[in-house]
């Protein structure tokens, strides 16, 4: 058992460890170690894509945009005088738009040139 407080051979083998080892980036506890690209290599596009969506106005499925009663557009009826049911006449609802690949990719690229930290520069 290595313990390093009691010196010998485990304590000499933790230094020869540590000496090896590249040093391990310290990171305070609102930072994360993340990937500098979304890729479905690495996993991202699976575990990201269909997961983001934006509201937005879309053309109503029912009346097709015209605002029209949809009993009034198939029979050319007049006397039919209410506006279609499922967008109160206006033509347009608000839907979800599933937000795409190319536009997640392009918010993390923007996110990662924005929080990339510059390299420190050496003195002397
Ligand atoms: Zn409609």
């Amino acid at each position: 058992m290595l313990e390093p407080g009691y010196g010998g051979n485990g304590l000499r083998l933790i230094e020869l460890l540590e000496e090896a080892a590249p040093p391990t980036p310290k990171l305070s506890a609102d930072h994360a170690v993340l990937p500098l690209r979304l890729t479905a290599e690495n996993g991202a596009k699976g575990l990201m894509i269909g997961e983001f969506f934006v509201s937005t106005r879309v053309v109503c499925d029912a009346c097709e945009g015209t605002g029209d009663h949809p009993e009034r557009r198939a029979t050319a009826a007049k006397d039919v005088d209410e506006d279609c049911p499922d967008c109160a006449g206006e033509g347009w609802t608000v839907g979800k738009v599933e937000v795409d690949w190319t536009t997640i990719k392009a918010i993390w690229r923007k996110a990662v040139e924005h929080f990339t930290a510059a390299p420190e520069v050496p003195h002397g």
